[in-house]
């Protein structure tokens, strides 16, 4: 691994002047847990490592339920599984987060890390997207919002500039009642990352499906929003073969990678099964 020069901004401000400055010789550094691994094979090797953890304005977590939740960039995984305004606002959010390696990495990777990194078999973005979550993301031209369901364009590719900083994500109040869930499978260990993984969310009302959000991770080379297996439920009832109708749909919206994890028609053969079990137990949970 290469030695690097390392820096310590305190304001976004100044982090992005140190970008300007030093270019594509330097790389950003939140909790690490990625960038390190890059750096160990090879894979990056900044001359400069700007350290994001003494810039305030990119930490804390806020919520309420008329503005909805606000996660600094630097929030860690931990903090998003444990936090009682995650719980009470967004608790697929939670669930999502508690999957996540194990405690240790949880307690060191960030939010923004874990978007900007853009690991298509990564736990947050596909629930981000079913809670319509938007990135804050501030460059040398001003700030720009981008849907999460928008940010993510190829294998560890995202939207960002190279000279842009991921500094918040808005989760915005949860249409009333919407009931939203997680369901990993990973036949490894409890701490791999998934084979499929599905993030879904499903109002009701009078017995009719009025608001569904289906994203899944391990589906191709990015998280992707199930659109029409979403518009498959909307305005139909919560019977199983309208649950099954939607999850028919969602192999066929992805395009899975083979690799140690399970063959491509696995994946999308267990995104079909974890999609109408997930969607199943939402129903069952507004039923209890
Ligand atoms: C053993 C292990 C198991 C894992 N298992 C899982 C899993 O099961 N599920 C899962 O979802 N993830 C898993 N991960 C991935 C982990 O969640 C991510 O590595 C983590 O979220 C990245 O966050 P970080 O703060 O460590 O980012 P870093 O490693 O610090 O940064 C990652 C990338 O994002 C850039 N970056 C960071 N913050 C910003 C910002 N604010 N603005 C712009 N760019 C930024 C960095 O420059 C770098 O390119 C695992 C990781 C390890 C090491």
């Amino acid at each position: 691994m290469r030695l690097f020069d390392y820096h310590r901004p305190t304001t976004v401000g100044e982090t992005s002047a140190l970008m300007a400055e030093l270019g594509d010789e330097a790389a950003l550094l939140a909790g690490g847990t990625s960038l390190m691994n890059l750096a160990k094979l090879g894979l990056a090797e900044p001359a400069h490592v700007i350290a994001l953890r003494d810039v305030d304005e990119l930490h804390g977590l806020d919520g309420d339920p008329v503005q909805g939740l606000r996660l600094g960039a630097m929030t860690t995984l931990r903090a998003v599984e444990t936090s009682e305004s995650v719980r009470a606002l967004a608790p697929g959010l939670a669930e999502a987060a508690h999957h996540v390696a194990t405690v240790r990495i949880r307690n060191q990777a960030t939010v923004g890390g874990n978007l900007v990194h853009a690991d298509p078999n990564q736990d947050l973005p596909p629930m981000l997207m079913v809670y319509d979550a938007v990135a804050r993301i501030t460059g040398p031209d001003g700030v720009r919002t981008v849907p999460v369901a928008d940010m993510f364009v190829g294998f560890f590719e995202s939207v960002l500039e190279p000279d842009e900083i991921l500094d918040s994500v808005s989760v915005p109040p949860c249409a009333p009642g919407l009931r939203s869930g997680y369901l990993k499978f990973l036949p490894r260990t409890q701490d791999d990352y998934s084979t499929i993984a599905v993030a879904a969310g499903l109002q009701v009302r009078d017995g009719r499906i009025t608001h569904a959000r289906i994203a899944v991770a391990g589906g191709g080379s990015t998280a992707v929003r199930c659109r029409a297996a979403e518009t498959a439920l909307v305005g139909n009832g919560t019977d199983d073969a309208t649950l099954t109708a939607a999850a028919d749909i969602v192999p066929g919206l992805l395009d899975p990678v083979a690799d140690g994890r399970g063959s491509s028609g696995y994946k999308r053969d267990m995104a079909r099964v974890c999609t109408q079990r997930l969607l199943q137990r939402l129903v069952a949970e507004g039923a209890a």
